[in-house]
């Protein structure tokens, strides 16, 4: 084991690292005491021989001694100056100018010697000789045991003038010594290699424990962490740079041994902890206990951190400190982009959600009276389309604000999506009505908005519905609360409505009509019924009007009144439209030459363009003469005066077809575009009709269209008479061309106004 051990370790000096052999070359030359007390030992004795013996050669020994000796005493400052060798090289030639230096002295000792025996035999001059030289000699070559081509010649140095010497003394004991010596010489070299092992095992072993701290340094410092050591009296044992860092601390604030709690209390002095933070690290950090901690920190200038306080068995803490504020920064991020709208900073739907659930749970304990607001900006999509979505976005970031300001601290505001809001009022002891909450926000919505320099007006719609009486469950409340909003907008806008059972029955059989409808025209179970249109005059049969008959299979028949607007909103009019026009001119087609069909349209009809195409179409399949065809437009289809309109309503005229202005005196009734449009004929509303001869004012309005219209070419129609008087009135005014009303006839199945014509036929052969 231990020869293992020693081999392996004169492997190690054969082949010895760099790092190493330069440490070892360094052990050589530190020892500087040890020489210059040698100096002066030899020095003395030298004087004290050469004295005694009155010899100018021992003189001479002495000076050269004190010579080699100031030599390699040099040598060896100049070491100091620059220890240890910066690379292998110095450090070799270091190592042969110490081995020199070593032999040199040595021969110059054992030299001295037998110079000594040489001129004189006075036996204390010997003695002080001989005993120096050996006793320098045991002393050297234990000290310089590690140089292997050192020690040989070293002994050899001393060994053969010693062994002149004892020659030159005479006589047989000299050399009985001289032959003592050998054994005690070779007792010396094997000795020597063995310290020589046990020393650069030494060396090995100090180079290895400042290799491994050197790593354990360079690991501490590069680890992400602070870290630090505090023994059990709290002074600092260990801190790496980070901990530094973290705290803005100097290496002599935290240097070891330094008291921990007077360095927390600098760093409160300075401003990097605030007291309270101070006081639960304290806490952690010195509390009498076993168990370990992480306390989160955070410091004045807003950075978070992580502080692990572990304890080890009687041997004090070590404390772990992290920097946290990115993962706490991302955290953060994650967390707004979850709960809250990216555009107005408000809680998003899913954050109300959440915040309801709450509010629905805390009710049954609270008082009851909490409310959901749901709100619709109206007319922001016009907004958006004329301004751009930068102040469209402004705009709903302006009203956000608004409505903070318009609620209490609790209540939640949230971003439902789009231009839609939702305000979440808590159940509160104190609450006022939540309606007098919707009017104070409808008010603060219609202040007018400055936005880049453009002043908007906006108004909202409100929903309201409260948290129990209008629904137990979340999905309930929600549901409701968008009926209400629904049910504000349809009454007009800008106004509040609160939740009422009424609402939901309304919105379902809505839904359930709508999927009706949809199936209804798509199966064209849609049926046309056709009113005759008589000659005022003659009060024959001239047109009947195409009017929309739906047969709903559980509720019976449906005005047209209720589901036109449906389809409309649907997106379906061009469909049920398209429907109606091919069969309204394929019966007609089949009718008397004479009869003319009239069909109503859409303002979305016509508005869309496409309808000119869907005349020429129905013409074309059913082969009806265009002038036998005419259309019904009403005063809001005029009213938007697009160029397309215009442009549709020129190429309808122009195949052939008439324009009749449907409904006239209900609208606008401007008379301007009475000529600027190519219409052909004026059909007077109903109302007009019912006030005739009682209400004078009346009776004069049909009076003078009438006329007017007579004298720009255009016919009139009198629509919805009822009785003989309206129709002996309309007979006096004379200027009415046509008649049209349940007098006659209302609308029928096509059917059965064939048969009308018919008899018509016969009653004028008759
Ligand atoms: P409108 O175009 O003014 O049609 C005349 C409406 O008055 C018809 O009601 C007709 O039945 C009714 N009426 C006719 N004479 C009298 C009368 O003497 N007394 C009374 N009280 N009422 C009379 P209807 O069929 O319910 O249609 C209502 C409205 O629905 C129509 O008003 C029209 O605007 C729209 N409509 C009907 N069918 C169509 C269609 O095929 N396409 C389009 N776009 N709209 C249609
Ligand atoms: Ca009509
Ligand atoms: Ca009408």
């Amino acid at each position: 084991m231990r020869a293992e051990r020693l081999g392996a370790i004169s492997g190690l000096v054969n082949k010895m690292p760099d790092a190493l052999y330069i440490a070892f070359v360094d052990s050589l030359l530190v020892e500087v005491k040890g020489l210059i007390l040698s100096i002066v030992a030899v020095t003395s004795a030298g004087i004290a021989t050469a004295i005694a013996a009155h010899s100018v050669s021992l003189w001479i020994c002495t000076a050269l001694m004190l010579l080699v000796s100031l030599i390699r005493l040099h040598v060896m400052t100049l070491h100091a100056r620059s220890r240890p060798s910066p690379n292998v090289a110095v450090a070799r030639s270091r190592e042969t100018k110490f081995v020199v230096g070593a032999v040199t002295y040595m021969a110059l000792m054992a030299i001295w010697t037998l110079v000594a025996f040489w001129v004189t035999d006075d036996g204390f001059t010997r003695f002080l000789t001989a005993a120096t030289t050996i006793v320098y000699a045991f002393g050297m070559w234990t000290r310089s045991f590690a140089i292997d081509k050192g020690i040989n010649a070293q002994i050899i140095a001393a060994f053969v003038p010693l062994s002149a010497a004892m020659v030159v003394g005479g006589g047989w004991y000299p050399l009985a010594i001289l032959v003592g010596f050998i054994p005690t010489f070779l007792f010396i070299k094997a000795s020597s290699s063995r310290m020589k092992a046990n020393f650069l095992a030494e060396v090995a072993a100090r180079h290895q424990v400042a290799m491994l701290a050197g790593r354990l340094d360079t690991a501490l410092n590069n680890m992400s962490h602070g870290l630090c050591m505090v023994d059990s009296e709290g002074k600092l044992s260990l801190t790496n740079n980070q901990v530094l860092r973290i705290f803005g601390l100097s290496e002599k604030e935290a240097h070891v041994g330094a008291d921990l709690r007077s360095i927390l209390r600098s760093l409160v002095r300075k401003g990097v902890l605030a007291r309270s933070e101070f006081k639960r690290l304290s806490q952690a950090l010195f509390r009498n206990t076993n168990r370990d901690f992480v306390v989160p920190l955070e410091t004045r200038d807003q950075r978070a951190l992580e502080v692990t306080v572990q304890r080890i068995k009687s041997e004090g803490t070590v404390v772990v400190i992290q920097d946290i504020t990115e993962r706490r920064n991302a955290e953060a991020a994650i967390y707004r982009m979850v709960w809250f709208d990216p555009v107005t900073g408000l809680p998003n739907r899913r954050r109300f959600e959440q915040e309801l659930s709450k509010a629905l749970l805390a009710r049954q304990s609270a008082g009851n009276n909490g409310a959901i607001l749901f709100l619709d900006l109206d007319d922001f999509k016009q907004v958006n389309d004329s301004l751009g979505h930068a102040r469209g976005d402004k705009l709903l970031i302006a009203v956000g604000d608004r409505l903070r300001s318009a609620v209490e601290d609790k209540d939640v505001v949230a971003r439902w999506g789009g231009d839609e809001f939702a305000i979440l009022l808590p159940s509160r002891e104190d609450a006022h009505d939540p309606s007098c909450k919707a009017e104070r926000i409808i008010a603060e919505i219609n202040r007018p908005f400055q936005i880049d320099g453009y002043e908007i007006i906006i108004g909202v719609s409100v929903g309201v519905a409260k948290l129990r009486r209008d629904g137990l469950t979340l999905e309930t409340l929600l549901s409701n609360a968008d009926l209400a909003l629904y049910a504000a907008k349809e009454e007009g806008r800008n106004r509040w409505r609160s939740y009422e059972a009424q609402l939901g029955l309304n919105a379902q059989s809505r839904r359930t009509l709508e999927i009706d409808l949809r199936a209804a025209i798509a199966n064209e179970t849609i049926e046309v019924h056709y009113q005759p249109i008589n000659n005022a005059a003659t009060r024959e049969i001239v047109g009947c009007e195409a009017l929309a008959r739906w047969d709903h299979p559980t509720r019976g028949r449906i005005s047209p009144g209720e589901f036109i607007p449906i389809a409309e909103e649907l997106g379906l009019m061009d469909a049920l439209g398209g429907i109606i026009l091919h069969r309204a001119c394929e019966a007609c087609a089949s009718w008397p030459e004479r009869i003319f069909v009239a069909v109503n349209l859409s303002p979305l009809q016509v508005r869309g363009g496409r309808v000119a195409n869907a005349v020429k179409d129905a013409l074309q399949s059913s082969g009806l003469a265009p002038h036998r065809l005419e259309v019904e437009i009403t005063e809001s289809t005029i009213l938007h005066d697009l160029p397309l309109t215009r442009q549709t309503l020129r190429s309808i005229r122009e195949m052939g077809v008439r324009i009749a202005l449907d409904d006239f005196g209900t609208g606008f009734s401007s008379l301007s575009y009475l000529h600027t449009f190519p219409l052909d004929k004026i059909k007077i509303d109903r109302s007009f009709t019912i006030a005739m001869g009682s209400d004078q004012r009346a009776s004069i309005v049909i009076a003078s269209v009438a006329g007017m219209c007579k004298m720009l070419g255009m016919d009139v129609l009198v629509e919805g008479i009822e009785t003989e008087r309206q129709m002996q009135f309309v007979d006096g005014l004379g200027s009415v061309a046509e008649v049209q009303g349940f007098l006659f006839s209302p609308a029928v199945p096509e059917k059965d106004i064939r048969a009308m014509f018919e008899s018509a036929v016969q009653r004028k052969i008759a």
